[in-house]
């Protein structure tokens, strides 16, 4: 079957099957979709289907001439889906579109997830020249993925979507064995200093800057995933917080109240540190400075490397963050 692609400036809207839409933009950025945008680029592809563990996730691959195989491509997407599955337990949808659009070049370019009423959907742009290895060392679509496991939030609460992508998609690569302890934390080591509040800082809520948006929504859940398995002994994670999201029935189609989501994520691990993280952060600009943190993980970079201190009070913590457990 050949399904289009029809594509707005800068994303697409997806699959037109027979004339209907079977998924469409629906972001919610408050300005007003204009339709005449629709057609502002098309591509053709074929649909296939991938299955497993009950989901279906229908990829749509532009008909172009990539390097790679049709075969290798669909590897990869069902390669990403699982790192996102063995992290929430399950896809956090049981069906998804992902559509992949060509570029020129030989890299992963952007991606996008969104949700409308019953599909979830990420467009990926790839390079015709990207070869697998790319493919494999990338993160762009795990994180789009991790997207689906969250419900669209007022717009003020952009950060926790992002945060959230940043943040589980180097711990969910890192549980995979997909990425070391030592990248994992050279990527926080370099990304997570980006969220610290500026002296203008309002809190999470009311500063949405790329840095506080993606890097403050990180530090968020690097906090939290610290706080929970403090004060639970290690026996609850951000991990079971976030699964307590999904198994509630949140997910990228559909809305949520932050407050009502952090509950319910609060009580899949008996304690309420994120409603307590969330009250500290949302409208102040709480955490500003990452050196006693770095040392009480034990980590920390010496030229071109990562160095951990053993002795360090968390690093049991450390440890456990990014252990391989597949
Ligand atoms: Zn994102």
């Amino acid at each position: 079957m050949r399904r289009k692609i029809v594509c707005t400036a800068g994303s697409i809207v997806l699959a037109i099957v027979n004339g209907a839409a079977v998924a469409e933009e629906h972001f919610t950025s408050g300005a007003s979709r204009d339709t005449s945008e629709l057609v502002a680029s098309e591509a053709m592809g074929e649909v296939e289907t991938i299955l497993f563990d009950g989901v279906r996730i229908h990829l749509l691959i532009e008909d172009q001439p990539f390097d790679l195989s049709r075969a290798e491509i669909r590897d990869w997407v069902r390669q990403c889906a699982r790192v996102v599955a063995h992290y929430y337990g399950r896809f956090p949808v049981d069906d998804a579109w992902v559509a992949i659009r060509a570029r020129r070049g030989a890299r992963v370019f952007s991606g996008r997830a969104f949700g409308t009423a019953g599909s979830a959907v990420v467009n990926v742009d790839i390079g015709l020249r990207v070869s697998r290895d790319t493919l494999d060392a990338d993160w762009v679509l795990i994180h789009e993925m991790i997207h689906f496991a969250f419900p669209g939030v007022a717009r003020r609460h952009h950060w926790i979507e992002e945060g959230l992508s940043v943040y589980v998609e180097a711990i969910a690569r890192a549980n995979t064995g997909a990425l070391s302890a030592e990248s994992v934390w050279r990527g926080f080591l370099a990304g997570m200093p980006r969220g610290l509040p500026q002296p203008d800082d309002r809190g999470l809520d009311y500063t949405p800057t790329w840095g506080r948006t993606y890097w403050g929504g990180a530090l968020f859940c690097l906090l939290a995933d610290i706080r929970i398995r403090e004060q639970t002994d290690g026996r609850r994670t951000l991990r079971d917080a976030l699964r307590g999201i999904v198994d509630a029935g949140y997910d990228i189609t559909q809305r949520g109240d932050l407050r009502e989501v952090l509950t319910i994520a609060d009580r899949a691990t008996g304690v309420s540190v994120l409603i307590g993280l969330y009250d500290e952060m949302r409208d102040q600009p709480g955490i500003d400075d990452l050196d006693s943190l770095w040392r009480s993980l034990g980590v920390s970079e010496q030229g071109q490397s990562v160095v951990f201190d053993e002795q360090a009070p968390l690093s049991e913590i450390r440890h456990a963050l990014t252990m391989r457990d597949l």
